[in-house]
C-alpha cells in the first residue's frame, strides 16, 4: 500500500505510478466499496471519513467523496459542498477529541502538488509544537511584498477565468 503513503505534499512521484488508479484499482473506491478494511469515522451517502494508515500525529484522518474524483479540479460541485461541510464537522470531531496546538487540512490536487492516490482525499492532520510536519518556504520567501498593481493584475487574471465544471451544472 505504498501509494497510500503521505510524507510530504512536495513529494513528486512519476506520472505512470500516480495515475495508475480507476475506478475498479482505485485504493480509495475500494475502501468507499468496503472491499479493503479501513477504520471509518463516519460516512453518509457521499462521503467517507476514515483513518490515514500513515498517521502523522494521532488523529490524521482522510475525508474522500465515495464517488471516484481525481482531484478538486474535477469533483462534483453538489459533493464539494458537502465535502466542506464534511470537512469542518470532521475537523471539530478531531480537534475536540485530540485537543492539538492546531489542526491543517491540506489537499495536493495533481502529481505536481505531490497528489499520490488520484481520488480526491483531504488530509485533517492534528499539528503540536515539534511535531517536524510542515511546509517548505523558500529561503527568501517574505523578504519583499509583492506590489498591489502585481496582486490586482493576477487576481483578474483568476477571477476572468470560467468556473468550468460549476457552469455546466
Ligand atoms: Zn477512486
Amino acid at each position: 500500500m505504498s501509494l497510500y503513503k503521505f510524507r510530504t505534499i512536495y513529494l513528486k512521484l512519476p506520472q505512470s505510478v500516480a495515475n495508475m488508479g480507476d475506478n475498479e484499482s482505485c485504493l480509495f473506491c475500494k475502501i468507499a466499496r468496503g472491499d479493503i478494511p479501513a477504520s471509518i469515522i463516519f460516512e453518509d451517502k457521499l462521503t467517507m471519513a476514515f483513518m490515514d494508515i500513515f498517521p502523522i500525529s494521532k488523529g490524521h484522518c482522510l475525508l474522500i467523496p465515495k464517488q471516484h474524483y481525481e482531484n478538486m479540479l474535477y469533483v462534483d460541485t453538489k459533493v464539494a459542498k458537502h465535502l466542506a461541510v464534511r470537512l469542518a464537522e470532521l475537523t471539530r470531531k478531531v480537534h475536540s477529541a485530540f485537543e492539538p496546538d492546531g489542526i491543517i487540512n491540506v489537499i495536493a490536487n495533481g502529481v505536481g502538488a505531490g497528489q499520490e492516490v488520484p481520488h480526491l482525499h483531504i488530509h485533517v492532520i492534528p499539528r503540536n509544537e515539534g511535531d517536524r510536519f510542515g511546509f517548505m518556504f523558500p529561503d527568501d520567501y517574505r523578504e519583499e511584498m509583492a506590489p498591489r498593481d502585481e496582486l490586482d493584475g493576477v487576481a483578474e487574471t483568476i477571477r476572468a477565468q470560467t468556473d468550468l465544471l460549476g457552469s455546466k451544472q
